[in-house]
Formats: structure tokens, C-alpha cells, sequence
């Protein structure tokens, strides 16, 4: 099954990605992950986009749309995959249709002030990339990932005036894909504010594996 999760930044889009991944053992991208590897790893790409990201705005839709078509040229996405974090605007998800024609989107329903809080709480593993927050799920040594011992820091764009200008990026550029694939007949709501392991089986009762 070919999954989109839609949904404003912090609504648990890659927390339950990363869930159901797993679960039905298909491929889950994150067009963030891929940008933030490539800045890492300081690419072309990464120098490029660096300064868009940090500053919370979007990347260019050609550069996007190019990299997805990439990424679902491989061969561990024929039987499915989990899009997180593409498309966000209009043009991106009317390239996609010329990309994909069976899919499924799940649109994430949040409020505002969960997503602002979750983001400002958000820590992030330096080495594994393992999210943490600390109000709802520190590790167990500040600071520390409990996975890979690396150090826990807060990406730039979950900073607060980051986080406003992300917020504003969505409600002008990507909300408007709610009503483009309500209107295709493709769009699913889930509660954003549920957690993960709950909503997880709420969404293997909503979409079976097949
Ligand atoms: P995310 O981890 O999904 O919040 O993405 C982090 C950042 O990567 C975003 O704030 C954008 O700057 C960039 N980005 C990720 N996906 C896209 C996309 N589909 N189109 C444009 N920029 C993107």
C-alpha cells in the first residue's frame, strides 16, 4: 500500500511512519530525513539547501519532486511505501500524480498549541536521528540517546521563531492538499494528538495490510 502522511510539522507524521514501517514492512521516506542526511554528509544538495531549511521554508519543487521520483525508482518500494513529509505544495502533489497513481492520504488533525509545544520540547540524536521530547519521552540520561549514546540537540528548525515560520509555510502552501485530495476521493483524517502506539492500531484497523 502507497501511504502520504499530510499534516502540519509535530503532528506525529514520522513517529508513526517509523511504527508502521515496521509493521507492514515497507519503505518510509522522509524528505526531511533526506535533506538533513545530505547536509550532514555535506553534498551539493545539503549545501544547497541548508539555510532554507534552518530558516523553515521549503525547498524548491523541482529539486523535491526530482529527488522523490529518484527514491521511488528503488526496488524496495514495490510493495509499498510511506511518503512523510511530501508532497507540501500544489505543484509537488500534482507531480506526484504523473509519479503515482494508487495512494492513500493520511491527513494528521492537530491543534496549533500541541504542535508548537511538541516541536519546542523536540530533541533529536545527533548520530541515529532518534527523536526524543522532554516533557514526554526524555531519555533516560539527559542529553544522552538511549539508543546510540550520541548527543540529543534541538534541530534549528524546531527553535520558536523557526517553528511559527514552518506553521505559516503549511497553512499557506501545503493545507491547501487537503482539499486537492479530499477532492480526488484519496484523503483519510487521523487524530494527530493521539499517541503513537494507540494511533498505530487505530491505522491497522483504518488501512489492513494487504
Ligand atoms: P520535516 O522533517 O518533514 O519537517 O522537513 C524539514 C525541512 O525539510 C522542511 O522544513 C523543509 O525545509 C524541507 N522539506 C522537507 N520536505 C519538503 C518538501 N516536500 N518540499 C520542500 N521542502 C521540504
Amino acid at each position: 500500500m502507497n501511504f502520504i502522511f499530510l499534516g502540519p510539522p509535530g503532528a506525529g507524521k514520522g513517529s508513526l511512519a517509523v511504527k508502521v514501517a515496521e509493521d507492514y514492512k515497507i519503505p518510509h521516506i522522509s524528505t526531511g530525513d533526506i535533506f538533513r542526511a545530505a547536509i550532514k554528509n555535506q553534498t551539493e544538495l545539503g549545501k544547497k539547501v541548508k539555510g532554507i531549511i534552518d530558516a523553515g521554508g521549503l525547498v524548491s519543487d523541482d529539486i523535491t519532486c526530482a529527488l522523490v521520483k529518484e527514491r521511488l525508482e528503488q526496488d524496495d518500494v514495490k510493495n509499498g511505501f510511506i511518503l512523510d513529509g511530501f508532497p507540501r505544495t500544489i505543484p509537488q502533489a500534482e507531480a506526484f500524480t504523473g509519479i503515482c497513481k494508487d495512494v492513500t492520504v493520511v491527513n494528521f488533525v492537530i491543534k496549533d498549541e500541541i504542535v508548537i509545544k511538541r516541536l519546542s520540547t523536540r530533541r533529536v540524536c545527533r548520530k541515529c536521528g532518534e527523536n526524543y521530547n522532554v516533557l514526554t519521552m526524555p531519555p533516560k540520561k539527559e542529553g544522552i540517546c538511549d539508543k546510540c549514546g550520541g548527543e540529543l540537540y534541538q534541530r534549528d528548525d524546531d527553535k520558536q521563531e523557526a517553528i511559527l515560520h514552518r506553521m505559516d509555510v503549511y497553512r499557506e502552501q501545503t493545507e491547501p492538499l487537503i482539499d486537492f485530495y479530499r477532492k480526488r476521493g484519496e484523503l483519510s483524517d487521523i487524530d494527530g494528538a493521539t499517541q503513537t502506539d494507540e494511533l498505530l492500531r487505530d491505522f491497522k484497523k483504518k488501512f489492513p495490510n494487504k
